[in-house]
């Protein structure tokens, strides 16, 4: 593969299946994959202030304050992993900061190159965060489509424990959804205005996401048919 920036943010509700997808797309093009939620789940872990100050916003289901999610990713992007580019999972959740990550992107003299969009149904979106489970160790996602293991994790070679997120419990769910209705979905038309975006059906199994979501990024992908699987070889086209 020839050497390309690549400069993603990928869109979609909570419980869209964002993580799962960013992980495995950050894994085929070897650039961090950036999620924002766990860069707060981080912090708080560590005891930080600034993780302390998030998780009063965290367990209300509400967005922390732009300003301090801004800086905390202009710290992240500066990092000399993201020389190759990112994906970003989680932000920008708002226009404010749509258009402060514009700005730290022309500090660096670079532009976003895609905007897939993971497309769920709101009631789809409540049932796979009611049944959602998540990995204490390496972050693994699971829900009733990927229904957990009885004894713990297992993800390669994982065996971390699986517990419910607080921020997963049914009040929480449901205002999450509310907020990302009404501060994040206008990001849609933000990018879509640019041709950035890419609309996915987020609904079909996470291989056929995972081969819409290469596709998205402008990679060629031969198909190992009949499986369909997503050990697709890649080439980068020339756009
Ligand atoms: P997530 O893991 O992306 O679902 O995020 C969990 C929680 O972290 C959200 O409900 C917010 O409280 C907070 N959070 C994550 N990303 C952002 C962001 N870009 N802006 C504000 N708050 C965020």
């Amino acid at each position: 593969m020839r050497n390309r920036w690549y400069g993603i943010v990928l869109l979609g509700g909570p419980g869209s299946g964002k993580g799962t997808q960013a992980v495995l797309l950050a894994s085929t093009l070897n650039i961090p994959h950036i999620s924002t939620g766990d860069l707060f789940r981080g912090n708080l872990k560590q005891g930080t202030p600034l993780g302390l100050l998030a998780k009063s916003y965290m367990d209300r289901g509400e967005l922390v304050p732009d300003e301090v999610t801004v800086g905390m990713v202009r710290v992240r992007l500066s990092e000399p992993d993201c020389d190759k580019g990112f994906i970003l999972d989680g932000f920008p959740r708002t226009i404010a900061q749509a258009e402060a990550l514009d700005k730290v992107l022309l500090e660096f003299g670079k532009a976003l190159t895609g905007v897939p969009y993971l497309h769920v149904s709101d009631a789809l979106l409540l049932e796979r965060l009611s049944s959602r489970w998540t990995c204490r160790v390496c972050g693994a996602v699971f829900n009733k489509v990927t229904p957990p293991p009885r004894e713990g994790c297992k993800k390669e070679n994982c065996d971390g424990e699986l517990y419910r997120r607080p921020d997963d419990e049914p009040e929480t769910q449901k205002n999450r959804i509310r907020v990302y209705e009404k501060q994040t979905a206008p990001l849609i038309i933000f990018y879509a205005k640019r041709g950035l975006v890419v609309e996915i059906s987020g609904e079909q199994d996470v291989q056929h996401v995972q081969l819409d979501m290469l596709r998205a990024v402008n990679l060629e992908i031969v198909v190992d048919e009949p499986s369909q699987k997503a050990r697709a070889s890649l080439v980068e086209d020339d756009c």
